[in-house]
């Protein structure tokens, strides 16, 4: 069973301009946002206003003190994205030493804005940019960690972390789920998962005003900018043919079938790490100028692409920025082709199925 420490004052609440994302051009951008030649240091929390207290994290147990530790540093992080117009949301993983103190694991930021004038890596939310910090998956004691997110996990970091929950990730910290209600229901169904759920105000204050403010990059950044237009042309062996000769696992495709962006698969080299999958790195690598809804994925493997090749974080991918089309060699799998149907992504096959 999970357990709630603290409920968050409202429901899955979406906020009332969320109509409006839905109905926002996709031509259309956000003014430009100020780049402050802020010097990067530690923004404390209590210095945006909110004080925790160890009391708040009494569900964790001995992991209390990791659990504060965690969502400090996630708000940190989130803190200084902020400062310099980039998206407010973070994550961080701290788990509890044998000796009781704490040890940082990861912390990361979303990367949709980047920090440099860089394309951008939109499939780096706060989670998931937090994971990719980390070289060697198996080596952290997941079942000893604490992960703590600034914003409710949408369901690319929610299928992400319910990958580290099949290493032994037990407990999660959610600052706040007020601006967007995420997938935590899901999340709430794990076996054993502990969740400390707050509504802390600082944290809301920041993501809303975000949202206000730069609308396209918020929408964005779920995958709720609609095409602009249809795709019509979709040539799945020339595409296949295209991928492998720049030697890669995964990569999108415009409707005009030139690759911008591809990746190999890096699990294996990273302990198995979800978020170094071929398709959500080639998402990732494609930058945050293009609406995946207006390209194609394709992904090269063997045999059947199922759920373990594809991989769980691509998958949550994919269910949130759904591209209008997954190619692949062969079959796909119900487990995976079912949940893309769902949200509309259309199935290829080399094959012609
Ligand atoms: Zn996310």
């Amino acid at each position: 069973m999970s357990s709630v420490a603290r409920t968050a004052r409202g429901c899955d609440c979406i906020p009332q301009y969320w109509g409006f994302w839905t109905a926002f051009p996709t031509s259309m951008q956000d003014t430009p946002r100020p780049r402050p030649n802020i010097p990067i240091s530690i923004v404390r929390y209590s210095a945006i206003g909110g004080v925790m207290h160890i009391e708040d994290f009494a569900a964790l147990g001995d992991h209390a003190a990791a659990g504060l530790a965690a969502v400090e540093l996630a708000l940190d992080a989130g803190a200084r994205s902020s400062a310099c117009g980039r998206i407010p949301i973070a994550g961080a993983a701290v788990a509890r030493a044998a000796d009781g103190r704490s040890r940082v694991i990861c912390v990361g930021v979303n990367g949709r804005i980047p920090e440099d004038s860089g394309p951008g890596y939109p499939t780096d939310h706060g989670e998931t940019g937090a994971i990719r910090q980390i070289a060697d998956c198996r080596a952290v004691p997941w079942s000893e960690v604490v992960f703590a997110t600034t914003l409710s996990p949408c369901i690319m970091c929610t299928r992400t972390l319910m990958h580290l929950h099949t290493l032994g990730l037990r407990r999660l910290v959610i600052a706040e789920s007020e601006s967007f209600g995420g997938r935590k229901d899901l999340l709430q169904s794990l076996p054993g998962m502990q969740i400390v759920e707050l509504t802390h105000p600082p944290a809301v204050d920041m993501m809303q005003r975000f949202a206000r403010t730069y609308p396209w990059d918020w929408a964005a950044d779920i995958g709720e900018i609609p095409p602009s237009r249809l795709l019509v042309n979709l040539n799945a062996p020339a595409l296949l043919t295209r991928l492998r000769a720049l030697d890669a696992t995964a990569g999108v495709f415009d409707e005009n079938g030139r690759c911008v962006g591809h990746a190999r698969d890096r699990r294996a080299e990273t302990g198995d790490n979800p978020v170094q999958a071929a398709a959500l790195v080639a998402i990732g690598n494609a930058g945050s100028a293009i609406n995946l809804r207006e390209h194609i994925l394709v992904v090269d493997v063997a045999d059947t692409l199922d759920l373990e090749s594809f991989g769980a974080s691509s998958l949550g991918a994919c269910e949130l920025f759904r591209p209008a089309a997954l190619v692949a060699p062969g079959p796909v799998a119900p487990a995976l082709r079912d949940p893309l149907e769902a949200v509309g992504v259309r199935i290829v096959t080399a094959a012609g199925s």
